[in-house]
């Protein structure tokens, strides 16, 4: 018998960079081009073996990225195990990679010490239109001590393994 543990997931970033996108991916392993934006916030769950005796289930906030609705950004990462941080690659760094970059440190300041934090370079299947380096990317993830991982919602690549990656890194004890 697997024992579920569940854990709180919260999604930040721009608006338009994908976050309801890899969220249905990993859910419901859908995709489309044509999605209405989030209003206020959607809920979902999925839940992922990590072994024979061990099932993760996710409870996944997806949080709308407009500014008019920031200021309940914190009702949602507040209590979260887990927050994955998105932006768009095929954007210029100055715009939604350093919005990325400005969640990550209210994060630092206002969400629980222990928050596992995965930053996402997502729709990775535009590599050709890309405008934002993988190395940047890395490189601040790894001076912040966050998880990274470039992605694509609409291919489906890197989907999964960055939600496991998460689900690896959360206490199961
Ligand atoms: P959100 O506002 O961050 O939740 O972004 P959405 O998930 O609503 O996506 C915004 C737009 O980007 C939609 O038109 C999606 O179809 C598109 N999109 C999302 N992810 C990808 C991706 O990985 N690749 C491509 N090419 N488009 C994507
Ligand atoms: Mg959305």
């Amino acid at each position: 018998m697997s024992r579920t543990t569940s854990f709180k997931l919260v999604l930040l970033g721009e608006s338009a960079v994908g976050k309801s996108s890899l969220v249905l991916r990993f859910v419901r392993n859908e995709f489309s081009d044509f999605r209405e934006s989030t209003i206020g916030a959607a809920f979902l769950t999925q839940t992922v073996n990590l072994d024979e005796n061990t099932a993760i289930k996710f409870e996944i906030w997806d949080t709308a990225g407009q500014e008019r609705y920031k200021s309940l950004a914190p009702i949602y990462f507040r209590n979260s195990n887990a927050a994955v941080i998105v932006y768009d690659i095929t954007q210029p760094p100055e715009t939604s990679f350093e919005k990325a970059k400005s969640w990550v440190r209210e994060l630092q300041r206002q969400a629980d010490p222990s928050i596992v934090i995965m930053l996402v370079g997502n729709k990775a299947d535009l590599a050709a239109n890309r405008k934002t380096p993988k190395e940047m990317g890395e490189q601040y993830a790894q001076e912040e001590g966050l998880l990274f991982a470039e992605a694509s919602a609409k291919s489906g690549t890197g989907v999964e393994e960055l939600f496991m990656e998460i689900a690896r890194k959360l206490p199961t004890n």
